[in-house]
Formats: C-alpha cells, sequence, structure tokens
C-alpha cells in the first residue's frame, strides 16, 4: 500500500493537468489542486498497512442490507478519491459478471486489472459523460464524430481512442480513468461501445480543472470549502493509446450500457448518503443562527425549522427504505432499491432550494455582508465588531458571523452554487430520476386504486 507521501509523489509522473490555463507540474503550488490532494494522502495515511500484500480494507462490497447500512458511514467518512475510486472497482466486479457469458474475452483482463489496481493501490476515476454535441442525435448522427469518446484505430495490441469526458470529479488526482460509455449504443456504433482504464499521464491525455476552492481569500471566512474542495474536470483523449490489458470493452454494442447501470449501483447509495447529511447539515445551520439571532422561538421561524426537519427526515426515511428493500446482484452484492434511492434523490435535490430559502429567510443579510475574520484581527474594529455582530452576553460578536460564513460558504457562494447545480445534475439530472421512477412504481396498483374510488371495473 502507499502512504501519503508516496501517493503525492507519485502524482509527479509527468502528467498533463492545467489550471486556468496553466500546465501545472507541482500540484502543491496550486491551492485548488494542493488542498484535495492532501485530503486524499490523509485517506492514503488513515488506511495504510505496512503488511506485505495489505489492501485498503474498505474496498469491500456488502453481502446484506445490514452490510449496506454499515457501509454508510465509512462512505461519509471516505475522501471522495477513494470514494469513486470503491465505486470503480465494484463497477468492474458487477460488469464483469454481466458480460461474462457473452464476451468472456474481456473477463480475464477485468479481474487481472482490479487485482493490480488493488495491490498497486491505485485511485480511479470514474469517466461517463461525454460532450454529447447535439443531445437529440446519437453518437454516430453528430456533425463532430468526436462528441462521445471512440476508438479511431485497431491495432493487434490495442486501440487509439479520441474524445473528451466532461465534468469528472477528482479526474486530476487519480491515476487511472475508468472510461466507459454513457450511455446505450445501436449497432454501427460499435466505435463508441468503448470501455477502458486510461493512465492520468498518458500520451495525448490532457486534463483541465474548475473548482470552487477559495484560493487566495481568508479560510476562515470559507470554514467549509477551504478544507474540502474537488476538482472537476474535462478529460481530453487526442488519440490515446490502450493497451489491450486496459480494454475492458470494444464494439460489443449490447453490453454498452452495462459498465454505467453497474455504476449505479454503487454511486447512488454515497450520494443519497451525502443528500440526507447535507439536509441534517441546513436544519442545525438554521437553529443555530436562530438561537443566535433569539427568533428561535417566534412563531415563523420555528414553523420553517419544522418544515426543513420534515425534509430532511423525510430524505432518511427514503434512505432506510432503499437499504430495507435491497437487493442482490446474481453475485451476491447487495445495492440499495432503484425507486427509493431515485425519489430521494429527486427530492433531495428539488428540495435543497427551499431548504436553503428558509436558511436564508431565518438568518438574515449577514449571511453576505458578516465582517471578514481578518477584520476582527483588527485591534481598532474588533472592539465594535464584537459589540455590533454580538447579540447579547450568550452570543459573542465572534461566534454569530462564524456561522453566518459557514452558511454563506455552504449555499451562497462558490461552493452553494456547486451544491446547487451538482444536486440537479449529479446521476443524470432530475429527468433520469424521474425515469427510474416510473419505471418501478407500481402504476396498475394505482390505477386499480383509482379504478375503485370512480366505481369503474377494474379490468
Ligand atoms: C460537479 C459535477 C460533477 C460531476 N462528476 C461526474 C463524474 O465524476 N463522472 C461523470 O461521468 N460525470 C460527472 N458529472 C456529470 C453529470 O452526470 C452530468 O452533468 C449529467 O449527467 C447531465 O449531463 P450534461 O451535464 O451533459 O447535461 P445535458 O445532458 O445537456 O442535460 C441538460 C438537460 O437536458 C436534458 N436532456 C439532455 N439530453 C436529453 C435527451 N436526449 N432527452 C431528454 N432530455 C435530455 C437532461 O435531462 C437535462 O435536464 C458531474 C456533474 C457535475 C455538475
Amino acid at each position: 500500500m502507499l502512504t501519503g507521501q508516496q501517493y503525492k509523489d507519485s502524482l509527479q509522473d509527468g502528467r498533463k493537468v492545467y489550471f486556468e490555463g496553466r500546465l501545472i507540474e507541482d500540484f502543491s503550488t496550486e491551492p485548488g489542486l494542493a488542498v484535495p490532494m492532501n485530503v486524499a494522502a490523509e485517506g492514503y495515511d488513515k488506511y495504510f498497512s505496512a503488511e506485505p500484500g495489505a489492501l485498503n480494507p474498505v474496498i469491500t462490497a456488502p453481502r446484506s442490507a445490514e452490510d449496506l447500512r454499515e457501509k454508510i458511514p465509512e462512505l461519509l467518512e471516505m475522501d471522495l478519491l477513494l470514494n469513486v475510486t470503491y465505486q470503480s472497482i465494484m463497477t468492474l466486479i458487477v460488469a464483469a459478471s454481466r458480460i461474462a457469458t457473452s464476451a468472456p474475452q474481456f473477463i480475464p483482463r477485468i479481474e487481472a486489472y482490479i487485482e493490480k489496481a488493488r495491490r498497486d493501490d491505485i485511485r480511479i476515476t470514474e469517466c461517463i459523460t461525454d460532450a454529447k454535441g447535439n443531445r437529440s442525435k446519437s453518437p454516430s448522427q453528430q456533425d463532430d464524430p468526436d462528441a462521445y469518446v471512440r476508438v479511431v484505430e485497431r491495432r493487434e495490441d490495442g486501440v487509439v481512442i479520441r474524445g473528451a469526458k466532461l465534468h469528472i470529479s477528482a479526474a486530476a488526482l487519480g491515476h487511472h480513468m475508468m472510461v466507459m460509455p454513457t450511455k446505450t449504443m445501436k449497432p454501427g456504433e460499435e466505435d463508441y461501445a468503448i470501455a477502458c482504464a486510461v493512465p492520468v499521464n498518458a500520451p495525448g491525455v490532457h486534463i483541465t480543472n474548475t473548482t470552487y476552492h477559495p484560493t487566495d481569500r481568508d479560510p476562515r471566512d470559507f470554514p467549509v470549502s477551504s478544507e474540502k474542495s474537488v476538482p472537476d474536470s474535462m478529460c481530453i483523449f487526442d488519440d490515446v493509446f490502450i493497451p489491450n490489458e486496459h480494454i475492458f470493452l470494444d464494439g460489443q454494442v449490447e453490453h454498452a450500457a452495462v459498465f454505467a447501470h453497474s455504476l449505479g449501483l454503487w454511486e447512488r447509495l454515497g450520494g443519497t448518503a451525502f443528500m440526507v447529511e447535507q439536509a441534517d447539515e441546513l436544519v442545525g445551520l438554521a437553529q443555530l443562527i436562530a438561537e443566535a439571532n433569539g427568533t428561535q422561538k417566534i412563531s415563523h421561524v420555528r414553523e420553517k425549522i419544522d418544515e426543513m426537519i420534515i425534509h430532511a427526515t423525510l430524505l432518511r426515511a427514503g434512505l432506510e427504505a432503499a437499504i430495507m428493500h435491497a437487493h442482490a446482484t446474481p453475485e451476491g452484492f447487495y445495492y440499495p432499491d432503484d425507486m427509493y434511492t431515485n425519489v430521494t434523490k429527486y427530492q433531495g435535490a428539488v428540495q435543497f432550494g427551499t431548504m436553503v430559502r428558509h436558511l436564508h429567510d431565518i438568518a438574515g443579510g449577514a449571511v453576505l455582508t458578516a465582517p471578514s475574520m481578518s477584520d476582527f484581527d483588527n485591534e481598532t474594529l474588533r472592539p465594535f465588531l464584537e459589540k455590533y455582530m454580538s447579540t447579547g452576553d450568550e452570543v459573542s460578536g465572534e461566534y454569530r458571523t462564524k456561522i453566518f460564513h459557514a452558511i454563506r460558504d455552504t449555499t451562497a457562494d462558490a461552493y452553494g452554487g456547486w451544491h446547487l447545480v451538482t444536486n440537479i445534475q449529479s446521476g443524470g439530472g432530475l429527468f433520469a430520476q424521474r425515469l427510474v421512477t416510473r419505471r418501478h412504481y407500481d402504476m396498475d396498483r394505482a390505477k386499480r386504486l383509482a379504478f375503485r374510488a370512480a366505481g369503474l371495473p377494474s379490468s
């Protein structure tokens, strides 16, 4: 296994990673990359064992609904890079079993890859979302054939791919990118049915980064995003050679969606659990600021917080239902129920705006205008800030200001904006969640109830 320092050293491998147009050779010089790199390094140190042959202990698949429930605190504790690595490896395990009969040639490769990835203790990110061009056209109908990642050349020892994967979380910080088709492909689209592992430093790979990390700002004014941020990347594949041992699907259009579907099994649990935690955190912030403002007993404030509690609790109930109704794959791995997970995720995303509106309504304008913590360092200003930000002997100005900064950082600044969009788009957007929910909902039963209410025969 790697230590945190060995992980950091391993990133100096000639990769082409860019930040605001600059090629970054040493991540420690760029805070938007250095901070998440350090968080990932802590994740390495946390699970490190010097025992020969030791493997990361968290990369295990749940074997029962109870295992699933126990996995949640583990997932919430993990750094994001380890989390997506976990999901990538689980995805390969499940996808392998699903294509075992019809495309057996890939199975020994996938198994060898998983074993080596675990032995080498590498981090793997998930690359599904293509540029996609015109959304109403399929990959083969696009004006630019590279709108979806595709094979442009086949050789005896591998293939050459071209295209880009967009919005990829933490891609710059991992060792490999797991590239898989974003959706079903049809006959004639064989070149787009490609799943493979691509080393981040492979010739032809270029990775841009965006981040909400508050570079150059006082971290005390950004208590959440200064400590945990993840860059999102466009991963460009400019004719990248992929050796055969890294190819897990090539041309089998009927299996194109298997990898993305398998990933869905694993990514939902963590995503939904995070959303549930986030809802409780918003309730907590609303209660803290109401108490600090002296409004916690005023009826309209209490009602808003009650509504927030009800929403947060319903999300938790949805997560519980998803676990209680867990299903097993043929290999005996347990995953949360599709319908309950999608409903919970949808509600979490849709209601996030209402939660934030209540929080801002309760908190007041200092969400945006609370003085910087460095103003408190100024000897002239501090007494005034203490005096005017305090709401009484039990609530110091500094204490109340810190709550405002946490609220602004989480909901009203760059990180807050990132949350808002990510909640809606993650897992394929609200449309995808509506689709899955309708597919699994018992509409026949609903219609029977309606017929009965209307006094009509049900068939
Ligand atoms: C911060 C962040 C991190 C992300 N991390 C990752 C990651 O690590 N890996 C990864 O692979 N992806 C990642 N994603 C991508 C995410 O899954 C996509 O943003 C999402 O699937 C939507 O795709 P899109 O952004 O291309 O939007 P679009 O596909 O353009 O969707 C925009 C809207 O158009 C609708 N739409 C588009 N096409 C159709 C159609 N044919 N029919 C009906 N409606 C349609 C969608 O439903 C949606 O409402 C991330 C996204 C964000 C914001």
